[in-house]
């Protein structure tokens, strides 16, 4: 193993410094400027370092409360949360919660004082309330200093429904009229020297690419108006640049505004590029091709806006989730750094074309951008080029530089609005693009200017080897390797897997595996649940003879399987994961069309799959290989074995045919055990499939056997008293049915490993964030129509935070698209078959003559098992009848001072799988945890898509019996465990206590 593992993390290196030689060689020599840059980097960072800024001028606030010290998260979460608090009790917990010495009354009466100084950070990070406001400030500022420029801001979150779209484009729209009448009036001071900034994600719910037709057309349209108003008015517009899924649309939608001819007299449109980002340099070269085009046909410039980028904690995070082949970001700052030059030095080598913006308070890099740009001719020409800050950032920065450069155009990157919206959201933004390598955390803990130089030109240095993050699917060895997966966000990655999973389509055929032959009989249809009038395939259904002689085979081979050596089964287990990923494709094909999943979901599928068997493998050879020598007296050996217990019954549900299918069988099989599995009726086609890998993989034909199937087989099965053990998901009813048949049979008691159902709650309190909340919901209650046992079922929302998020849970779920699984652009696919559909919408009915409809996504297809995702407002869940498998939501109001009353009705449903808990509050949360009985809670996130090995799954109570799958206790229940004792003093003393040896405790 040790060389298969070290391999790829010398390819993440390698890959790095193949990034830096790439950017070395873009960015040419730099003999030629760097003493310059060098001599001008050490004036400026000297002044950040003397500055006298204000208290909470970043820099500042970081030397003083610095991120990640008690002092500095305190201040920082406070900032985050407390203005928007609607109501006084929890704005009082919030203060106690992160300030200790305010606990009890003092809280209370410090509020007012945490008032004020949350306003001061306010009016540090948010330039003004209104853009009438905004115009009147940046008068003053403007005046003071000419040469200032600015870009305004208007629009804080992302917008989850179509009403915050539409009011965020009303608002960019009427902001450009006001400063357009304010060019007008005041031409001396505004022409050329007004701009907004607009973030796409803000103006339209689904800036995504599974929306690519929406964006190319509903976006479109709104960019092309607030272009041709900006136009019109002689404002800029720059596009800011987000997360790097949205890259590639971001780039179409940029050049079909350059390519409009309407808009090409303006010289002011623009967008931003980030430098972290490895295809940055590719990013320019596209963007000066647009524009060079632009020119061509008598058109103006366009402005590039060069960012290191703002997103780089979350986008590391989400190439880890999604098992990426590398980061979409660079991960050493170095390579940030150098590729931020070598665009600039790309960027300035198109003058007539561009006009870059270069954005930054890293002294070291403008000194650097200016020393470029003075050696290319471009500072002859200093309008051509302009630098950014970020108000409330860079302040001493562009003070001293304003006299050193006296010419030099500096513009401020000012966000206007409320404070109590739009400070939480730059808190965030601040926190997480002020990394420990920033510039400004750095500057706030040094002490010399020396080392900030040293480490600041670091990165122009030949020869420095990169430093590198173990790639995403590395993150876990040496122990074992992350499923791949691949970005289905991009809009270049999901087309393209789309029509892989479509080319893979077939019509399949399954029956009963028994020792290693597909057994002939009668064949019935499989049909999609997306259109059940089509035939997907066929399985020929095992009867109870055949479960008889799988029985018979698995039952004899079940000595020498546990006899085969735990690391040779482990191994097995290894090359079934890698056979599960190189059919990623076919497989997915299976879930989209017998198990009616989108495309997204059903990768997650296979992924999960995949890390089963890596995750049980290693736990295998940890946990079961080497016997466990147990402490005793002197003059005796204890050892205790683990093994296998017998033949396994593996009794799998449809909601996740690859995952649970194979974690179930994978980990009986390296536990020691041979196997009968039966998978769902429903889905027999893709457990068939997969059945082929298991033998593929190696595990022989006597060991495996898979008996498709309803109940009746199932039953059959358990009742065999040849059948060691059982591994059952499903609904409670069945699993209880399944203890009964146990309990009667006659032979060994034997275990049941159980994973059922939940009532899974989320309780939101006043402290958390709207749009946190709703996309958790989302996500939680209607991803996989509701059909996961985690799936959220009921909401808890304090009163005075509910009308806010249902309004947006409204909006959000009327932006729901429920259709064909196959198609990219579908969010929600059907419901597994036409009984489920039948239940549901029995119990809709129930629900729409009982409780308060809030909202009902829409249309479904006329074809296929659909139901429309829907929620509806309850008084309590003891409502509830019982776990409703689908995309229902149960929405509670409760009062602050019943919390502990909703967290033990919640618990006396006897479910304990799921809950979820949104909070700024802490303390609150750990109460609600230590309260409640449930196998996996979740803080400020969705609460489904549990990971291998990271959160262990499953529940307790009706919910399960446990152990976890995919947790380190999961193998251990399928073994027998064995003690061996051995007298060592029979023959004559113990020889280590004799001779001196003996550790006498053991
Ligand atoms: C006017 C203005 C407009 C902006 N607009 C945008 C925008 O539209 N989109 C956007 O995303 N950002 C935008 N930003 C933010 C910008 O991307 C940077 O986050 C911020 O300016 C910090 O970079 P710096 O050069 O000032 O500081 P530095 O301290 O030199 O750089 C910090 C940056 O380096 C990168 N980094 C940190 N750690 C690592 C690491 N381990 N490996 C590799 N890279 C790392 C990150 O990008 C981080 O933000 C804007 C900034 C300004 C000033």
């Amino acid at each position: 193993m040790p060389t298969a593992q070290s391999r790829p993390r010398d390819a993440a290196l390698d890959a790095a410094a193949a990034d830096s030689r790439a950017l070395r060689a873009a960015l040419g020599e730099t003999g030629s400027w760097r003493a310059q840059a060098e001599a001008l980097a050490r004036e400026l960072v000297q002044a950040t370092l003397d500055s006298r800024a204000p208290l909470f001028e970043v820099q500042r606030a970081f030397a003083i409360f610095p991120p990640g010290s008690p002092a500095g998260e305190s201040l920082f979460r406070l900032a985050e949360a407390l203005p928007r608090i609607p109501d006084r009790p929890s704005r009082i917990a919030m203060l106690a919660d992160r300030v200790p010495a305010l606990r009890g009354w003092r809280a209370a009466a410090a509020l007012p004082l945490a008032g004020v100084a949350m306003d001061a950070i306010g009016r540090q990070f948010v330039y003004a309330e209104t853009i009438a406001k905004a115009l009147r400030r940046a008068e003053r500022d403007a005046c003071a200093r000419p040469a200032r420029r600015f870009s305004f801001d208007m629009l804080g979150e992302g917008a989850r429904t179509d009403a915050d779209a539409d009011r965020n484009f009303r608002r960019t729209m009427d902001a450009i009229r006001v400063m357009g009448q304010a060019v007008s009036a005041h031409e001396a001071i505004w022409r050329e020297r007004l701009e907004v900034s607009v973030k796409l994600s803000s103006i339209h719910p689904r800036y995504d690419a599974a929306s690519r037709a929406r964006v190319r057309g509903e976006l479109l349209d709104r960019l092309k108006q607030i272009s041709g108003r900006a136009a019109a008015v002689g404002i800029g517009l720059t596009i800011d640049a987000e997360e790097s899924e949205r890259l590639s649309l971001q780039l179409e939608l940029f050049e079909a505004l350059a390519a409009d001819p309407a808009l090409d007299r303006w010289g002011e449109l623009g967008l931003a590029v980030q430098a972290y980002q490895p295809r940055a340099l590719e990013t320019v070269d596209a963007l000066l091709e647009i524009a060079r085009r632009r020119r061509k046909r008598g058109g103006m410039p366009i402005a590039v806006r060069l960012v290191k980028g703002a997103y780089w904690d979350a986008e590391v995070k989400r190439a880890q989730e999604l098992g990426l082949e590398r980061y979409p970001v660079f991960t050493d700052k170095r390579l940030t750094d150098l590729s931020y030059l070598a665009c600039a030095r790309r960027l300035s080598a198109g003058p007539d074309s561009v006009h870059p913006q270069f954005a930054t308070h890293n002294p070291v890099t403008l000194a650097c951008v200016l020393a470029l740009a003075g050696q290319s001719g471009a500072a002859t020409a200093p309008a051509r080029f302009e630098c950014q800050r970020l108000h409330g950032m860079g302040g001493a920065l562009y003070r001293t530089l304003a006299a050193t450069h006296p010419d030099l155009q500096v513009r401020t990157y000012a966000p206007v609005g409320e404070k109590r919206e739009l400070l939480a959201y730059l808190v965030r933004r601040l926190l997480e693009n002020s990394a420990s390598t920033s510039y400004v955390r750095q500057a706030a803990r040094a002490k010399r200017s020396d080392d900030l130089l040293r480490t600041g030109f670091e990165f122009l240095d030949a020869g420095v080897c990169p430093r590198d993050l173990p790639s995403p699917t590395e993150l876990h060895m040496p122990q074992r390797r992350i499923a791949k997966g691949y970005d289905l966000g991009d809009s270049a990655t999901l087309p393209a897997w789309a029509k892989s999973v479509n080319e893979a389509r077939r019509k399949w055929t399954a029956g009963s595996l028994v020792s290693g032959e597909c057994q002939a009989g009668p064949a019935r249809p499989v049909a999609s649940p997306a259109r059940p009038d089509v035939t997907i395939g066929e399985v020929s259904d095992a009867t109870p003879e055949l479960a008889r002689s799988a029985i018979d085979s698995a039952h004899a081979a079940r000595i020498a399987w546990s006899a085969v050596s735990v690391p040779e089964r482990a191994a097995a287990l290894e090359r079934m994961a890698d056979l599960l990923e190189a059919d990623m494709a076919g497989l997915m094909a299976l879930c989209v069309w017998e198990a009616g999943k989108t495309l997204p979901d059903a990768m997650a599928d296979v992924r999960e799959a995949a890390d089963f068997c890596r995750y049980y493998a290693q736990q295998a050879r940890e946990r079961l290989g080497t016997p466990m020598a147990l402490p005793g007296p002197v003059g005796e050996s204890n050892v205790l074995t683990l093994h296998g217990r017998g033949v396994f019954a593996c009794i799998s549900p449809w909601n996740f045919p690859v995952a649970i299918f194979t974690g179930q069988v994978a980990a009986a099989l390296v536990a020691g055990n041979t196997v009968v599995a039966k998978p769902a009726e429903q889905t027999p086609l893709t457990a068939y499939r997969i059945a082929e890998l298991v033998l593929k993989a190696g595990i022989p034909p006597g060991v495996f056997h898979l008996l498709p199937g309803d109940g009746g087989i199932g039953r059959a099965l358990v009742a065999d008293t040849r059948i060691a053990g059982v591994a059952f998901t499903g609904s409670t009813v069945t699993a209880r049915a399944i203890q009964g048949v146990l309990a009667e049979r006659e032979g060994p008691i034997v275990p049941l490993i159980a994973e059922t159902g939940g009532l899974n709650a989320m309780i939101v309190d006043s402290t958390a964030l709207p749009e946190q909340v709703v996309d958790a919901v989302v996500a939680s209650a209607f991803r996989s129509a509701g059909q996961r046992c985690s799936s959220l079922r009921v909401l808890y929302l304090q009163e005075e935070i509910a009308p806010v998020v249902l309004d947006m849970l409204r909006g959000a779920m009327a932006a729901l698209r429920i259709g064909d699984p196959a198609d990219p652009a579908t969010d929600i696919g059907p419901v597994i078959d036409g009984q489920a559909r039948e239940t549901l919408a029995e119990y809709i009915s129930v629900l729409r003559s009982r409780a308060k409809l809030i909202a009902e996504s829409g249309p479904v297809p006329p074809a296929g098992t659909y139901v429309a995702p829907v929620a509806f407002e309850i008084g309590s869940i003891r409502e509830i009848p019982g776990e409703r498998f689908g995309p229902i939501l149960h929405v509670v109001r409760f009062a602050l001072d019943d919390l502990d009353r909703v967290i033990d009705e919640i618990k006396a449903t006897e479910y304990g799988l799921t809950m979820g808990v949104h909070t700024r509050v802490d303390s609150r949360a750990e109460h609600i945890r230590a309260r409640s009985a449930v196998g996996n809670f979740y803080v400020n996130r969705n609460m489904i898509g549990a990971v291998v090995g990271v959160q262990p799954f499953g529940g307790e109570g009706l919910s399960g019996t446990g152990p976890k799958a995919g947790g380190p206790n999961y193998l251990v229940r399928f073994t027998t465990e064995r003690v061996f004792t051995v007298n060592t003093a029979a023959a004559g003393g113990d020889l280590g206590l004799l001779t001196g040896t003996a550790d006498a405790a053991t």
